[in-house]
């Protein structure tokens, strides 16, 4: 509408000259890796809100979420998030960007933007409904992204903020966990080795707890240099049993998921607050096979039955997600820089080469982060 472009003519007053189309993988459909599409000529991000800020990407960073979404995981929910009122026919979301990581610069800052100026290193964890980090530009707004810490590169920067994101929600939303009341207490970590277990194992260990985590033989030295107290290979057996062996904990952080609630509960210390906490929930597949409304009663259903279940024997059962967070990198970035928790990167792609990072991320078996370099 006029009204819009008259707002963004104001909004870009100070820009001399504007870029229409940038670099970027993309998809136009849903399916395997053979849909990754590299173009020269996506569409240049907009600042639609004045909080809005433009970021050039100097490295993404790639989560399981990147492979899930490739194939069209979460589609109807993310859809709704995108365009709340179904406005837009159905594959409106495509040329999609994958990449939920981003390390960078700014180039542009809305008019609202006061805690921010253009230059600025950035890190951000990109929402899965907003366009991602695999594209030479991003538009985020300003209060989820956060300055980068100065000890890293750009490189290592985007491995940390989704699976940093996803942890503090998890461990300090949804656990009530923080740097004040962790010492002491007993966490148990399933699936320490990949994205999530290596950042959440050196938050912990840098608030004071106790980290006990299971990962599989060949990941315990590497798990223990992150600073993992006791380790559990599940490889040689069924991991119920030793850990039901250790004095009982105050937080479980399930990675895992499957079969790992019916037993991990009982590994909580009763009537003492303990919680489960899992990132492994069904939410964004019931809305993909029930539809939206189906789907969340579904969900609501299934959580409540399921916390309720727990709650009677003095434990409290939690699904956790991922929340973008400025504030939460903010912390995050301090405690990077104070050496408290470094980078895992595993491996580095460059920005050609995006459909083997998505094949690597596809074998599994994640020790730390898979990278791409954008510029
Ligand atoms: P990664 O792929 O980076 O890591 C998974 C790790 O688990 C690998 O190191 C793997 O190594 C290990 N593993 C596999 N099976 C077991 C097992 N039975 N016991 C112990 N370790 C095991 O994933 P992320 O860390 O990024 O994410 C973890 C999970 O959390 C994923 O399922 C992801 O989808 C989910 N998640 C959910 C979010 C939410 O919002 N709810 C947000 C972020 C993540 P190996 O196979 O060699 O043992």
């Amino acid at each position: 509408s006029v009204c819009w472009h008259g707002r963004q003519k104001r909004l870009f007053s100070t820009t001399k000259r504007r870029m229409t189309i940038m670099p970027a993988w993309v998809i136009d459909k849903y399916g395997g890796n053979d849909v990754l599409r590299f173009t020269k000529n996506a569409s240049f991000p907009v600042i639609t809100y004045p909080n809005e800020v433009i970021i050039k990407v100097n490295a993404a960073g790639l989560n399981p979420i990147d492979v899930g979404m490739r194939g069209g995981y979460g589609a109807s929910s993310l859809s709704m998030k995108r365009d709340p009122l179904n406005l837009n026919q159905n594959g409106m979301e495509f040329p999609l960007i994958l990449g939920r990581d981003m390390s960078g610069v700014i180039m542009e800052c809305g008019l609202d933007v006061k805690y921010f100026t253009e230059k600025d290193e950035v890190w951000a964890a990109i929402p899965p409904w907003k366009q991602g980090s695999l594209a030479e530009f991003v538009v985020l707004s300003a209060n989820e992204i956060s300055r980068k810490p100065k000890l890293l590169s750009h490189r290592e920067a985007a491995a940390i903020p989704y699976v940093a994101a996803t942890s503090w929600s998890a461990l300090v939303n949804t656990g009530g966990l923080s740097k004040d009341n962790c010492a002491k207490k007993r966490i148990l970590i399933l699936g320490g080795s990949g994205g999530v277990g290596t950042f959440a194992i050196q938050m912990l260990k840098a608030w004071g707890a106790h980290v006990t985590v299971t990962c599989s033989q060949n990941a315990e030295r590497f798990v223990r240099e992150l600073g993992a107290d006791h380790v559990v290979d599940y490889t040689s057996g069924p991991v119920e049993k030793p850990l039901s062996e250790l004095e009982k904990f105050d937080l479980i952080l399930d990675n895992v998921g499957g079969e790992t609630e019916r037993w991990a509960l009982t590994l909580l210390k009763p009537w003492s607050g303990a919680k489960y906490v899992t990132l492994v929930t069904p939410f964004l597949q019931n809305t993909d096979l029930l539809g939206i409304a189906d789907g969340m009663m579904q969900t609501a259903a299934t959580v409540a039955t399921k916390a309720l279940k727990h709650l009677v024997k003095g434990v409290h059962y939690r699904w956790g997600f991922f929340a973008p967070s400025g504030p939460a990198l903010d912390e995050i970035s301090e405690m990077v820089d104070a050496g408290q928790i470094r980078a895992v990167v595993e491996e580095t792609f460059s920005f050609s080469q995006v459909p083997h990072a998505f094949e690597k991320m596809e074998k599994g078996h994640a020790r730390g982060k898979t990278v791409v370099l954008i510029s």
